[in-house]
């Protein structure tokens, strides 16, 4: 009894171990990803030339192909969001699609695990192919948009790039510290259509942070607003704390936040209120003089929370 159970294991993890093998070295060509013996999955090497990755690109878009994955009678493949646009036809031999569905490389698909596509950007992750996707989405990696709110940028990236960016291609100044004192001039202030944005960044303990200012109707009202922004992920941002002030003749409006990630639009925040909100009148009574200039110096410090 214990003498079969035993010869019984034996052979069993022999299998496993065969299967194993098996399946490894299958997988090593298919795809290029190697896993040590432990099980861990080691960094992989997966570039264009990886026959099933190739094999796996939409003929026609040549996007990633995702269940379900078609074909026509003769084999070629075709993701879902082409075929509903080619009418029919299979884009490369002309044949009649019908409705076949590649089960086989939707289960090798399966099967794959693929690096994060911002692996060039940090991330060395790796994946099951169907749920890279949605990883990718959310990866902290992902490249972040262009801070100016000002114009229609598209430009992304990682923040080193950004900064580059702002800097040349949006003229922004970007100070070193943790305090600053900011003076906002503008000889039309009752134009807020046109809204002002001003976008200076602030580099202190190590990291970036963008001083939003900008002029907009809050309901029927003309109001500006000031904001903070951490150029970082939100996790990061609640490490740290901002308190705004301006004021002039004997008054003053405070305002004590925690910077928002980049992520959130500037539009967002402002919309959010999430900041210093000051009504035109006041802003123009902290101005001074005729009332014709906006003249408003903002204060600012930047610290970490314990
Ligand atoms: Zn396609
Ligand atoms: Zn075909
Ligand atoms: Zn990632
Ligand atoms: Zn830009």
């Amino acid at each position: 009894m214990a003498r079969g159970g035993v010869c019984k294991d034996v052979i069993e993890s022999h299998l496993k171990v065969l299967r194993h093998d098996l399946v490894m070295a299958k997988a090593d060509k298919m795809s290029n990803i190697t896993k040590n013996t432990n099980g861990a999955t080691e960094k992989c090497k997966t570039s264009s030339t990886n026959g099933v990755y190739e094999l796996l690109e939409c003929p026609m878009c040549s996007k990633l192909m995702y269940p379900p994955i078609h074909q026509c009678p003769n084999g070629h493949t075709l993701c879902s969001n082409c075929k509903s646009r080619v009418q029919n036809s299979c884009p490369t031999c002309r044949s009649e699609l019908g409705n076949i569905r590649c089960l086989a490389l939707e289960k090798i698909a399966e099967s794959l695990e693929l690096p994060c596509r911002h692996q060039s950007l940090g991330c060395h992750d790796i994946f099951p192919y169907y749920s890279k996707p949605k990883h990718e989405q959310n990866c902290r990696f992902r490249p972040y948009n262009c801070p100016y709110a000002g114009s229609e940028c598209t430009v992304r990236g990682d923040i080193p790039n950004l900064l580059a960016h702002l800097n040349n291609d949006h003229s922004v100044d970007i100070h070193d510290g943790c305090t600053f004192n900011h003076r906002y001039v503008k000889s039309n202030p009752h134009e807020v259509e046109n809204a002002t944005w001003m976008l200076t960044v602030f580099n202190c303990y190590g990291r970036q942070f963008c001083l939003h200012f900008e002029a907009y109707q809050l309901g029927m009202a003309p109001v500006y607003i000031s904001f903070l922004r951490f150029m970082g992920e939100d996790t990061e941002a609640k490490n740290f704390s901002y308190s705004l002030e301006v004021g002039g003749y004997g008054r003053k409006l405070t305002w004590q936040g925690v910077p928002r990630s980049i992520r959130d639009s500037h539009q967002k925040i402002r919309d959010s209120q999430d900041g210093l909100v000051i009504p035109r009148k006041l802003a123009l009574f902290f101005s001074g003089g005729n009332r014709k200039e906006l003249k408003l110096r903002v204060i600012g410090h930047i610290w970490k929370e314990q």
